[in-house]
């Protein structure tokens, strides 16, 4: 990090609370202070690059620099720089997007919603599934089951959504009526003797379980991310969603599809549920949805939970729910850009050939470094595991601080990547070149020899 003698490192120490930040540990080292982006790279203020191998926060899908979107945002500003969607208000760019959003999801039928961040989208989505069934007779179909090691965001109830103990343990939470099953993580989820359909079965029946157990007549919705970003890059195994669909349905649940990251080509598709075969009945999208230029978020719903709004408030009441800057005007032009730029680019097919280009690159060197196991994931989401041992997947001690120190040393050779424990995850930029890939895995291969050298 930046010394600490810098009065900007110091005046943040003194007066800025940071995310996800170990604050003690923050007081010693101090900020990274980011100046500039170009590209899929960010600059500090020494005028060090580095290649920002998790495209911020898994969200400038566009990179840093996208002439395009910040034309959009100015545009946008001269005409109108804000204005609401409260009280059957709305202004052009929040109707064309609202319609480009149900198009491109194939949400026949249904409706765009918009919020400010990921974590208001599935917060949204647990309200409108309260409201769904309240209309239909069941208003004791309250609960809402996620998974371990889930990431729905930082709110009350999408925190309690999460299935991370870091989320919760400061705070009490998960508040109750928020449940847990597994998660479909073969690598270290599957037993000895069970095979991919075996396993996809035994999580089944444990969702079942859960769900008889705790009485069908409570549980509203089940909340996933396609493909998990935050909690391991994990793909599930072949035919899980088609068997955990089945579930929900024999139960009249509800399938929230938490897309914030896997959302507008991330995968390789143009969205998860594409990819793994999930049929939800609303979707949360952000990030992507506008790069990150500006924050905005929607929920996508399908006509029968719109049909239960407009139900529940056929005397005359009104939706119950909004946020001041949903459908923000600029918002909502540097989202229609991106969407524009996504198309131009055919996004999926450039981030599946790219994607299989650096994958190939980190199975290399996997296949030769003692200390990787796994390498998995999909399009530009890809997940490494650390081991200590190939064979057998027994992790380092934790006190080696495998994830973390691989972080420091990537950071040092010029490289941004993201630990989650001893799982390294990569969510580059999706304008991701060739050369940039292969520079990316130059980086990460020396970054990986260097771990090897500290941990032995
Ligand atoms: N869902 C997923 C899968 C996420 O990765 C995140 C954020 O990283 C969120 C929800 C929360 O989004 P936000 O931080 O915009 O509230």
């Amino acid at each position: 990090m930046t010394t600490i003698s810098n009065s900007i490192a110091q005046r943040d120490i003194q007066f800025q609370l940071h995310s996800q930040t170990n604050p003690r540990r923050f007081e010693e080292q101090g900020p990274l202070i980011v100046t500039r982006g170009e590209g899929v790279r960010v600059y500090d203020n020494t005028g060090k690059a580095y290649i920002e191998g998790m495209a911020g926060l898994w969200c400038a899908t566009l990179g840093f620099s996208n002439e395009r979107l910040i034309a959009a945002a100015k545009a946008q500003y001269d005409e109108l720089p804000y204005y609401h969607t409260f009280f059957q208000r709305t202004g052009e760019g929040a109707t064309n997007l609202s319609e480009k959003l149900v198009e491109l999801t194939g949400m026949k039928g249904g409706k765009s919603y918009f919020t400010t961040s990921g974590s208001e989208a599935n917060e949204t989505m647990v309200k409108l599934s309260w409201i769904y069934h309240t209309v239909h007779g069941k208003p004791g179909k309250r609960k809402i089951i996620a998974r371990d090691r889930a990431f729905h965001g930082s709110t009350i109830a999408a925190a309690s959504m999460c299935g991370l103990d870091f989320m919760h343990r400061e705070f009490g939470l998960p508040l109750p009526g928020f449940l847990h099953t597994s998660a479909p993580y073969s690598y270290r989820g599957m037993q000895e003797g069970e095979n991919e359909a075996t396993y996809v079965e035994r999580l089944a029946r444990e969702l079942e379980d859960l769900i008889v157990r705790e009485g069908p007549e409570t549980i509203a919705a089940f909340i996933a991310e396609p493909v998990y970003a935050g909690g391991g890059i994990i793909v599930p195994p072949a035919g899980y969603f088609q068997r955990i669909q089945e579930v929900l349905n024999k139960y009249d649940i509800l399938c929230l599809d938490d897309e914030i990251v896997c959302g507008f080509g991330r995968t390789g598709k143009w969205f998860g549920k594409d990819l793994v075969g999930m049929q939800p009945d609303m979707m949360a999208l952000a990030k992507g949805l506008s790069s990150s230029y500006f924050p905005i978020a929607a929920v996508v719903l399908a006509p029968k939970i719109y049909d239960a709004v407009a139900e529940f408030n056929k005397q005359g009441g009104a939706f119950g729910h909004g946020f001041t800057n949903s459908g923000h005007p600029v918002g909502v032009a540097v989202a229609l850009e991106a969407i524009k730029i996504y198309e131009e680019m055919n996004i999926p097919e450039k981030v599946q050939k790219i994607g299989t280009r650096l994958r190939n690159r980190f199975e290399e060197t996997a296949a030769r470094s003692p200390i990787l196991g796994e390498v998995r994931g999909a399009g530009l989401m890809l997940g490494i595991e650390i081991v200590k041992d190939k064979q057998t997947k027994e992790p380092f001690d934790v006190e080696k601080q495998a994830g973390a120190t691989f972080d420091r040393i990537a950071y040092r050779n010029g490289l941004i990547a993201r630990c989650m424990g001893d799982i390294l995850g990569f969510a580059p930029p999706l304008i991701l070149s060739e050369g940039e890939a292969d520079e990316l895995a130059d980086l990460f291969d020396k970054s990986i020899a260097e771990l090897e050298k500290t941990l032995y």
